[in-house]
């Protein structure tokens, strides 16, 4: 058809969010919605900690892009992006190509390693479902070949984590309920397995209150997670990590890092100008000297003014960052005005295993333990209802009482 085209990469929170609100603000006659993305499954990137320890069901974490999305307004293209040629608006594909007139750049994040030598190649990590996954299959891995005698060393139940950010944090705290789990099931005394935590920073949780640091960290503490903190990993090798200025050999069955993440590589591929791991974007969320391409998500960094520092990525600003992006997109098509993008910071929940959770909701106003887990569900549930509705939140949401 001669309508415009509309691509998006990526269906995470920001593509399949953006996708969504084309679909609510455009007429059928106003454009051709192409959404391009690697699996026919939609995922909450904020529940693969969840995954990687096993805690939950995969299948509570995707759902079929085809159940929330409308196919009759939205052609779906399952593939992997290569490269953009942004000079001649074509999207390369593993199997085809795609031709635009506007762009959205969703693909989400990826492991960055720092240079950090042997990182790369012998640690985990949780970047999509089929990674997590491999990560609580790895681990339980461990105990059955413990319990069967295959494995005699005890230094291969244990489990090393790199990083105190928020995914790390998370994720032991998932670990914190899952290993005695492991232990009855494979007749393991508990005090057998250590989870380690890593982190070169002074404290866990950078940038978080100390107030809620500190409740994490006793919470995490009193369930059997050791803190190494202020202590730089040197290297990571295929059954430890090296780290501190003595070379200290930390030995573990199972290495995950969570120290760092990027933007996708493919900005790079394509010769987007990337500022650590990012494109910055303007204010209505263009890339500058590109008219028709938004970039979204944890793919760039958008300035926020009154702190003149970008806001940090998070889900939640990927899902608003995708409001601005549609309606920027209705205002190119039908020659409006655009707008530029303002957060709206609704706090930050950390769960950390089980029923224990900290965070700050209603800027500044702190929850703990149960209060905060609730919350988290809260938040949660709210997304998957402006994705699919009620259906939606009954089908995947959490609503388990704790
Ligand atoms: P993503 O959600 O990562 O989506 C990217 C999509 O692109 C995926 O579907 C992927 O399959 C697809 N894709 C990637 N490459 C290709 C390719 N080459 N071709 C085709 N498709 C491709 N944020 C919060 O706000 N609150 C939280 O509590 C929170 N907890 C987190 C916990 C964990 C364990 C992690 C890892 C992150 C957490 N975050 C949280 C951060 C949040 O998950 C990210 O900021 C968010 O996922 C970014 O959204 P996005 O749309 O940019 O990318």
């Amino acid at each position: 058809s001669n309508k415009p085209k509309i691509v998006v990469l990526g269906a995470g929170y920001a593509g399949m969010m953006t996708t969504k609100r084309l679909t609510q603000k455009l007429g059928q006659e106003e454009a051709d919605i192409i959404l391009v993305n690697k699996h026919n499954y939609h995922y909450q990137s904020t529940w693969l900690h969840e995954v990687a320890a096993g805690t939950i069901d995969v299948n509570k974490v995707r759902m079929l892009i085809s159940d929330v999305i409308d196919t009759n307004r939205v052609r779906l293209v399952f593939d992997t992006v290569q490269e953009v040629k942004k000079d001649e608006q074509r999207v390369v594909l593993e199997n085809g190509e795609l031709e635009y007139d506007y762009l959205v750049f969703s693909l989400g994040f990826e492991k960055a390693s720092f240079g950090i030598p042997g990182m790369e190649e012998n640690a985990l990590s949780i970047e999509s479902v089929d990674k997590s996954r491999l990560i609580s299959e790895h681990i339980e891995h461990q105990f059955a070949r413990y319990s069967s005698g295959e494995e005699t060393n005890d230094e291969a139940l244990n489990i090393v984590v790199g990083g105190s950010g928020f995914t790390g944090i998370e994720f032991v705290g998932e670990l914190a309920e899952k290993v005695p789990e492991l232990c009855r099931k494979y007749d393991i005394e508990r005090s057998k397995v250590r989870i380690i935590n890593v982190e070169a920073a002074p404290s866990i949780l950078p940038g978080f209150d100390e107030e809620l640091v500190a409740y994490a960290r006793k919470s995490l503490e009193d369930r059997g997670v050791e803190f190494r903190i202020g202590t730089k990993i040197q290297e990571c090798r295929e059954d430890a990590f090296i780290v501190g200025d003595d070379n200290e050999e930390i030995k573990a069955g199972t290495i995950v890092w969570t120290g760092g993440v990027q933007g996708s590589s493919i900005l790079d591929k394509s010769g987007f100008e990337v500022f650590k791991g990012k494109v910055n974007v303007n204010g209505d969320l263009r890339v500058p000297g590109y008219d028709n391409i938004f970039i979204l998500g944890d793919c760039s960094w958008v300035m926020d003014k009154e702190n003149d520092r970008p806001y940090p990525p998070t889900a939640q600003l990927a899902i608003q960052e995708a409001d601005t992006a549609s309606d920027n997109l209705t205002a190119l098509l039908r020659g409006g005005k655009l707008e530029d993008f303002v957060f709206d910071n609704k706090g930050t929940v950390a769960s950390l295993g089980g029923s224990h959770a900290m965070g700050t909701v209603f800027s500044g106003y702190k929850l703990y333990g149960k209060t905060a887990r609730a919350m988290k569900n809260v938040i949660d549930n709210r997304y998957l209802f402006m994705l699919g509705g009620p259906k939606l939140v009954l089908k995947k949401g959490k609503l388990r009482p704790f």
